[in-house]
C-alpha cells in the first residue's frame, strides 16, 4: 500500500470535517489489516490515510449497569487485559487468537470489524452479542445493530464518509460460548473464516441461542435458533446431528466453500452436544 498523504486529527469534528471534504481518504486505526492487504485498499493507486490514533475519545472504555461501551481504537490486548468479572464472551476468545501480542498491541477493535472485504474474527462474535455500533458522520451520530455493516447480500458494507466510534456490548453472561476458526485462510480472504456460539439455558432448556459464521459472507439462521429454542438440555443426537445438516446447508447457500460449510456444521454439532455438561 503506497501512502500519498497522511491526515492526522486530534478530535472527532475534524476527522469527520476531513471524510466530508474527501471522502476517499482511508481511515488508519491499527494498520495492522491495511498492512496486510496491501494495494487492495487503494487498488493499486497511492492513497491518502486518516490516522485516528490522535483521536482521545475513540479511546475510551466505559462501563454502565448493563453495558461495556468501547471506543473503535481501543486495541485488543487493552480489550483481553479488561476485568476476567467481564465474561467478554465469545469476544475475548476472538481478540485473543488473532496474531501476536505485538499484532494486538497495534491491532483495535474498530479496524477488526469495520474491515470493508471480510468479516473479520470479532464479527461474529458480537453479532452473537447483540453488540450495537455507533457510526457517525457529517450529519451526526447514530447507534445501530450490527446488521448496519452488512448489505442484502451478506456481505460487509460500510458507509461512505463515516466512521466507526463506539461498540456497545450488552454485559449479562451467556451460558455458555464457543468460537472457532473455520480451517485456513483461503485466497479470497486474508483470514480464516470464524464461528461463533452463544447460549443461554433456563430451567434447564436452551432459552436463548445465536449461532454466526462470518468470512466472506455472513450467516446467521435465525429459523436455526428459534428451532433449537425450547430444546431440553442434553440435546440430542439426532437434534445435533439435524441442526449440522442444516448448518451445513446454509452455508453453502451462502458461498461458504464445502470444507468450510462442513466444518460450521461440525463446530456447531460439538457445541450443542457440549451444552448439556455446561448446562447441567
Ligand atoms: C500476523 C497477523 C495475524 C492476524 N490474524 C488475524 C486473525 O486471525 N483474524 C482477524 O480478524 N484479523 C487478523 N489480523 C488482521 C488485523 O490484525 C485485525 O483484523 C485487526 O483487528 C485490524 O485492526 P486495525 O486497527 O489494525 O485495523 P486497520 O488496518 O487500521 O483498518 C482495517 C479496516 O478498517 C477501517 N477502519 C479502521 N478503523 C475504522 C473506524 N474507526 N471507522 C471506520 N473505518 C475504520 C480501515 O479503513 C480498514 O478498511 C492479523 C494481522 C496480522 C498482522
Amino acid at each position: 500500500m503506497r501512502v500519498d498523504d497522511v491526515a492526522a486529527p486530534q478530535t472527532l469534528a475534524e476527522a469527520i470535517s476531513i471524510l466530508k471534504r474527501r471522502p476517499e481518504v482511508i481511515p488508519w486505526a491499527g494498520g495492522t489489516l491495511l498492512m496486510t492487504i496491501g494495494d487492495e485498499a487503494g487498488g493499486g493507486k497511492p492513497v491518502s490515510v486518516l490516522d485516528l490514533g490522535r483521536i482521545p475519545e475513540l479511546s475510551v472504555v466505559s462501563r454502565s449497569d448493563r453495558y461495556l461501551e468501547i471506543g473503535a481504537c481501543v486495541s485488543l490486548s487493552t480489550i483481553l487485559a479488561l476485568p476476567p468479572s467481564l465474561s467478554l464472551q465469545p469476544l475475548r476468545s476472538a481478540a485473543g487468537f488473532i496474531g501476536t501480542a505485538t499484532v494486538r498491541n497495534l491491532a483495535t477493535i474498530g479496524g477488526n470489524i469495520a474491515s470493508r472485504n471480510s468479516f473479520m474474527s470479532c464479527f461474529s462474535a458480537l453479532v452473537c452479542m447483540d453488540a450495537a455500533v455507533e457510526l457517525r458522520d457529517a450529519s451526526g451520530s447514530r447507534w445501530s445493530g450490527m446488521h448496519a455493516l452488512m448489505n442484502e447480500d451478506n456481505r460487509p458494507r460500510f458507509p461512505s464518509a463515516s466512521l466507526l466510534t463506539r461498540i456497545r456490548i450488552p454485559t449479562a453472561p451467556w451460558d455458555a460460548t464457543v468460537l472457532y476458526r473455520l480451517g485456513e485462510a483461503t485466497s479470497q480472504e486474508p483470514y480464516a473464516a470464524s464461528f461463533a456460539a452463544a447460549a443461554r439455558f433456563e430451567k434447564e432448556m436452551i432459552s436463548e441461542l445465536r449461532i454466526v459464521a462470518a468470512g466472506r459472507r455472513i450467516v446467521r439462521d435465525r429459523a436455526l435458533e428459534l428451532s433449537l429454542v425450547g430444546k431440553r438440555l442434553p440435546i440430542s443426537q439426532k437434534d445435533a446431528e439435524a441442526a449440522r445438516a442444516v448448518a451445513k446447508a446454509r452455508a453453502m447457500e451462502a458461498g461458504f466453500g464445502d470444507g468450510t460449510a462442513g466444518l460450521y456444521g461440525e463446530y456447531l454439532a460439538a457445541f450443542l452436544s457440549g451444552v448439556q455438561e455446561e448446562g447441567l
